[in-house]
Formats: C-alpha cells, structure tokens, sequence
C-alpha cells in the first residue's frame, strides 16, 4: 500500500498578495442608477392579469409578468426574467390594456 499522501493543506509559504491599490471605485452612491424603461401591455389570464412587455430593455425578448392590480397597473418596476443572478429591475409603463 503506498502512503496516500494528501496535500490539500494550503501552501504556507504562498504569500497572498492583497493588493493595496488605490482602485477607484466608486463607492459613493450619489449616482443615481438608471432604471431601463420598457412599456408594457396588460392582459387578461385565468384568474388574473399578465402584463407583457414585449421588448425587454435588457435582452430585447418578451417577458410576461403578474400583474395583481390589473387593469390599475399604470407603473411598475419589475426584475427582468433574462437576469442570470443579477438583479436588473426596469421600469414598465403600461401603455395598453388589452
Ligand atoms: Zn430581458
């Protein structure tokens, strides 16, 4: 039987460099982040009503979200469906009801 040597311990003699740059971040939230807008229209569904934006400011396809106030809806900020991992909301103005 060979000694099954196991060098998962983590180097101690590499030295992790963090950087101590001045990176300029800018970390100041006073810019404000723009929130794509993209118009929508309401449509009646079982039970309820969609509201389809046709041309999602992200990726340019359609998405369909709920929209419980229905008819109501004149505003609305959603989080695109195309948002791998990220958090991107945009701004849907309804501009029809179907
Ligand atoms: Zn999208």
């Amino acid at each position: 039987m060979p000694p099954n040597t196991k060098k998962g311990e983590p180097g101690s003699t590499t030295s992790q460099t963090r950087p101590d740059t001045n990176v300029a971040i800018s970390a100041n939230n006073s810019t404000p982040k723009v929130t794509p807008l993209a118009f929508g229209r309401l449509s009646p569904r079982r039970g309820g009503w969609s509201l389809i934006v046709d041309e999602c400011p992200f990726c340019g396809q359609q998405h369909r979200h709920g929209a419980p106030n229905g008819p109501a809806t004149r505003e609305t900020t959603r989080i695109s469906h195309c948002a791998h991992g990220q958090v991107r909301s945009y701004r849907i103005v309804v501009e029809e009801v179907a």
